[in-house]
């Protein structure tokens, strides 16, 4: 009796913190985040983790954690929203390799008791769906861990063999910096997501010996009264690289163009006047500016040569 008393004492004392911190975690899923309560884990990152639903209304039912507590979905910062979306289409795509069943799933967020939220620390649940599964029940049937972790290692295993995701194509606003040069990839891309689909076959179909890079509006100014008018520029300069000499018709759309541009972004015509008033001055393919008509037809061995400040956009 003694001697289990001493060993009893023992434990208490050896395993203090785990005690305490029992006590100091009343919100069931910091408890299974902390690892002081069990989980069938399917992933984890340093922002959020995944695990399985004691109540799964399907099996493979995931729910997606915040580590940090947050009461509900507004209390989740938005770089961590985006770290629970972006589980939840890895798990939804790991699932679906799975033989777990899964024709549909739902995404689905209860936000209050109002809401049927019963756990107060915001969760995503993944519902895998399929045709013909048996009606809900209510109240839900608990499932033991035991039943639980198998399936929390398929998914795991179908994660750990997921491809990587392609990355999304930059939005088109997104346009390279000044000066970097920009392929030809990129530049049909721009001519689509810009609507010019003819000055990219004007492209395609010869394209022009000097690689693009746009500087803007440089020799003018990017920027007017806190307003960006570089897509201006860019677009501009992109019409004017891929120009053949004598496109005198070419070359007044595009500067008509750039002053529209212009006058759009500033939401004021004086600026965008003088602007074009500057470019047909300077941007004739009879000047050895670096930026005249057709700067990206010229031969390839003028590309040393120093050309005299151009008046240009
Ligand atoms: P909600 O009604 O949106 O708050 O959902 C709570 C979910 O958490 C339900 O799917 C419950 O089955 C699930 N749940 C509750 N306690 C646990 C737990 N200890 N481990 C895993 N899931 C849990
Ligand atoms: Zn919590």
């Amino acid at each position: 009796m003694f001697r289990f008393f001493v060993g009893f004492i023992a434990l208490v004392i050896l395993l203090p913190g785990a005690v305490v911190a029992e006590e100091t975690q009343p919100c069931v899923f910091c408890g299974i985040v902390a690892g002081q309560r069990e989980g069938a884990t399917v992933y984890r990152d340093d922002r959020v983790m995944a695990f399985l639903s004691i109540g799964p209304r399907n099996p493979g039912h995931v729910l997606i954690v915040p580590l940090l507590h947050a009461a509900d979905f507004m209390e989740v910062p938005p770089g961590t929203v985006h770290a629970m979306t972006d589980a939840a289409r890895r798990i939804v795509a790991a699932i679906k390799r799975t033989d777990l069943q899964c024709d549909g799933f739902q995404l689905q967020m209860n936000n209050g008791v109002a809401a049927g939220q019963t756990v107060p620390h915001a969760h995503l649940h993944i519902i895998p769906r399929y045709v013909g599964e048996p009606p809900p029940k209510t109240p839900e049937d608990r499932v033991s861990l035991a039943e639980l972790e198998p399936v929390a290692a398929k998914i795991r295993a179908a994660l750990a063999a997921l491809p990587a995701e392609t990355p999304e194509p930059p939005l088109p606003s997104a346009l390279p910096p000044m000066g970097e040069v920009v392929p030809l990839s990129r530049i049909k891309e721009i001519c689509a997501a810009y609507g010019m689909m003819d000055l990219w076959r004007k492209i395609e179909r010869d394209p022009p010996v000097r690689p693009f890079k746009s500087d803007g509006c440089t020799g003018w100014f990017n920027e007017w009264k806190g307003i960006s008018i570089y897509q201006a520029g860019f677009l501009h300069d992109l019409k004017y690289w891929a120009g053949y000499p004598g496109e005198e018709v070419e070359r007044l759309v595009a500067d008509a163009e750039l002053m529209n541009d212009v006058a759009r972004l500033l939401k004021s015509t004086a600026m965008a006047e003088t602007m074009f008033h500057g470019v047909r001055m300077g941007g004739t393919d009879k000047l050895s500016a670096s930026f005249s008509w057709g700067f990206g037809r010229k031969p390839l061995e003028r590309a040393g040569a120093t050309h005299p400040a151009a008046a240009k956009p």
